[in-house]
């Protein structure tokens, strides 16, 4: 399990984690010197990534640790600057990787494309036509986008929606196409936005309406991913708690997010705690996987958890998570941009769906640990404990002075800003 050169990973340095790193054999000689050197984005590349670039905006890039997926052991990369994730999601997956660690099951890796169209004269003829052209439409759509034909992907079947008109809101009916396309590798926006555009105008033809947009859909349900694990009752013992209790806890509080949106809300934010962070650490878009993991949790009509927590017949606690993860291994920054880059070495991974397995695990994991906090010593203790250096720095501290104030107010009923600044001041006189 856990290499002997990661223990109390925590307690090192930087650059001591760095060499950890290196002595488990995550980091090659190549890497660990590139991470020495640091990942900044030369600003060459800065400059033609977006329009108006001044600089660079920098942002921890720190590992959760202990990562059990399919049988293979991961150092997982994250970009954040929230105390505690990180902690949160190593402490998650090291004891889920004491009860066997993650399953997961990676659906088809298609992305869908729209093209909405208005005025169409005869919506149920035309989803008739769009039917039986299906061979004919797929036909122009590969013809947009030859590339991704010849590398083996394409698209792949057309489907059609009739969207009503609401009258009391004067909102005029719909009539929209999908196209359902396999991008490969890649998360695919650029590849299907091109090749809706291509279509426009054999659909104009074919329905007799006239397109509004063609755009790819953010809410991929032909890409989801689930992470499952079982974790038995006696290793969730914890503080006055038994296992049976923390787990029974932990089940309330799933069914809790589950009715209740206020509370759903909030759950997710901190599944997509992690999730984002290992996202944007990839290289990846965290807006359109944050779009679609949020729209998939109103799946059934209702937002809800997008996690879920049972008790097994055996007494175990089974957890789960699916959403959609259309995530890329090349395209947009992935190739190029140094932390990217370094993240795929770190991980090791050798497709976009084992990237996917790694962060829906993630999302798991960093909601097991937040809602196994919340139902037993509360999110304060181990939140505030971390906050506490983020205050420190905030209130003025520098060097060594980060490391006394952070310990004294630890020892503070009253963690707060005021309560910072005033022992900063005493520590300096
Ligand atoms: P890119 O257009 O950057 O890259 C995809 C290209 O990579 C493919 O067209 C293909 O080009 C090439 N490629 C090389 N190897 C493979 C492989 N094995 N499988 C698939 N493609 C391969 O990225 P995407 O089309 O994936 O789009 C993602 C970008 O679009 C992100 O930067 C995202 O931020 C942005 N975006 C997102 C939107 C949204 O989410 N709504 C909207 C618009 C843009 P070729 O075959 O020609 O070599």
């Amino acid at each position: 399990m856990e290499s002997k050169h990661l223990q109390k990973f925590y307690d090192k340095t930087p650059a001591e984690r760095i060499t950890a790193l290196k002595s488990a054999g995550i980091l090659d000689e190549e890497a660990t010197a590139n991470l020495q050197a640091g990942l900044r984005l030369p600003q060459e590349i800065a400059d033609n990534m977006i329009e108006n670039q001044l600089s660079t905006y920098d942002l921890p890039y720190g590992v959760a640790l202990n990562f059990l997926i399919d049988g293979k052991e991961y150092a997982v990369p994250m970009a954040i600057e929230e105390p505690s994730v990180i902690a949160a999601a190593s402490a998650g997956a090291k004891l889920i990787a004491k009860a066997g660690g993650f399953r997961t099951t990676i659906q088809e890796r298609i992305m869908i494309g729209q093209v909405a169209l208005k005025n169409v004269p005869d919506s149920v003829a035309a989803e008739q036509l769009i039917l039986s052209h299906q061979e004919e439409i797929l036909k122009v759509a590969n013809a947009a986008h030859p590339s991704i034909v010849k590398r083996g992907g394409g698209a792949r079947r057309v489907s059609a929606r009739i969207l009503l008109a609401d009258d009391v809101e004067g909102i005029p009916s719909f009539f929209v196409v999908h196209l359902h396309v396999e991008t490969l590798e890649a998360m695919g926006a650029n590849i299907i936005n091109t090749m809706m555009e291509g279509v426009i105008p054999y659909l104009e033809s074919l329905t007799g309406g006239e397109a509004l947009m063609g755009i790819l859909t953010n809410y991929a349900t032909d890409c989801l991913a689930t992470a499952e694990c079982r974790i038995p009752a006696a290793l969730l013992t914890k503080g006055v708690y038994s296992g049976e209790e923390v787990r029974d806890r932990l089940i309330e509080a799933y069914q809790f997010a589950y009715v209740d949106p206020y509370r759903a809300v909030t759950n997710n934010k901190g599944i997509m705690n992690g999730i984002d962070a290992i996202v944007l650490a990839s290289g990846n878009d965290w807006r359109a996987i944050s779009a679609g993991a949020h729209a998939y949790a109103s799946h059934s009509g209702q937002y809800r958890s997008l996690t879920t927590w049972k008790k097994a017949e055996n007494g175990d606690l089974l957890g789960s998570l699916t959403l959609p993860l259309p995530i890329g291994a090349v395209g947009g920054s992935i190739n190029f941009h140094p932390a990217a880059k370094m993240t795929k070495e770190i991980l090791g991974y050798q497709s976009a769906a084992e990237l996917e397995s790694i962060i829906v695990s993630v999302g798991l994991a960093q909601n097991f640990s937040a809602i196994k906090a919340l139902v037993t010593e509360g999110i304060q203790k181990g939140h505030m404990g971390l906050h506490s250096r983020s205050l420190a720095i905030s209130a003025g501290a520098t060097g060594d002075e980060i490391e006394q104030l952070s310990a004294r107010l630890k020892a503070e009923k009253n963690m707060n800003l005021a309560t910072a600044q005033d022992l900063l001041e005493r520590i300096r006189k």
